[in-house]
């Protein structure tokens, strides 16, 4: 039996709501209205006679969000959601990388809703006048014939990320397939802001933080930049306050672990 990995399906490991991805508001619609609709409702698409959408191509630089917002989706409709790391499928599975394909576009349909997720699908599906392997052609034709064996009554979408869009074979980007692309682009000063803003909802700041100066001056940074961004400074608020610790938190002795947390209220209060 083939074992897929991260690729079967799997609860998604985070509760996060269309509440917590910053700016992409335009995005996150027409996304929505493309997936929401057609897995919460088939019935209307079926009696209006028209196609859902099989596949959505989302295409920007890493970390702004293309994960986040495919968990977010699957999450919110209460759909499967089955991931797939194309660089991982081909490289580990090597040779059976097409019969791997297979399985979870099989499972994916008998648990309908749901929702594969092909994250760098680039490697997945290359132009196929561009590679010179055998194998590689076959995954790509083997993807563009499960895309096509969808319909209607599978309940499936398919969700593909890539920061490389013209670096996919163009036979993934005709009607029936992944027809419908959106950017996800790299935040602006108002992404910025609400990016922060959702990363340090849960944190105490100090009076003189100003997260409308810190959007101002991080041009550049993405949603995952932004993020470690917090992260890092929460860090280095507590060495601050711990400046003789050494080890790392998962060493601390149980005992000084109250402490820890005795010395955290007072800071914190
Ligand atoms: P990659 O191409 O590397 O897979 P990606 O576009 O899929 O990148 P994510 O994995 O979704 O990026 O982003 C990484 C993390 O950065 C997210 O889990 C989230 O915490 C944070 N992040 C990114 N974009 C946003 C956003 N728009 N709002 C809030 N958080 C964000």
């Amino acid at each position: 039996e083939l074992s897929v990995g991260k690729s079967q399906e799997n609860e998604p490991t985070i509760t996060a709501s269309y509440e917590d991805v910053g700016g992409l508001k335009n995005q996150l619609h027409r996304i929505r209205e493309m997936i929401e609709l057609p897995l919460r409702y088939p019935e209307v698409f079926e009696r209006l006679g028209i196609d859902a959408p099989k596949g959505v191509l989302l295409h920007g630089p890493p970390g702004c969000g293309k994960t986040l917002i495919a968990r977010i989706i699957a999450q919110e409709t209460e759909a499967n959601f089955f991931s797939v790391s194309g660089p991982e499928i081909v490289h580990k599975f090597y040779g059976e990388s097409e019969a791997a394909l297979r399985k979870v576009f099989e499972q994916a349909s008998k648990k309908g809703p749901s929702i594969v997720f092909l994250d760098e699908i680039d490697a997945i599906a290359p132009r196929r006048d561009q590679v010179t392997g055998e194998v590689e052609k076959r995954v790509v034709a083997q993807l563009l014939a499960l895309m096509d064996g969808l319909n209607k009554r599978n309940n499936v979408i398919v969700i593909a990320a890539t920061n490389l869009p013209n670096a996919l074979d163009p036979a993934l980007r005709r009607p029936g397939r992944f027809d419908r692309e959106i950017a996800i682009p790299i935040p602006d000063r108002h992404g910025r802001l609400a990016i922060l803003e959702i990363h340090s909802r849960g944190m105490p700041l100090a009076d003189d933080v100003d997260i409308t100066q810190l959007a101002d001056s991080s041009h550049g940074f993405v949603g995952a930049d932004l993020e470690a961004l917090c992260r890092e400074a929460a860090m280095i608020a507590l060495r601050r306050i711990l400046p003789d610790i050494n080890f790392t938190l998962e060493e601390i002795p149980s005992e000084q672990l109250l402490n820890l947390q005795v010395q955290m209220d007072d800071f914190l209060a």
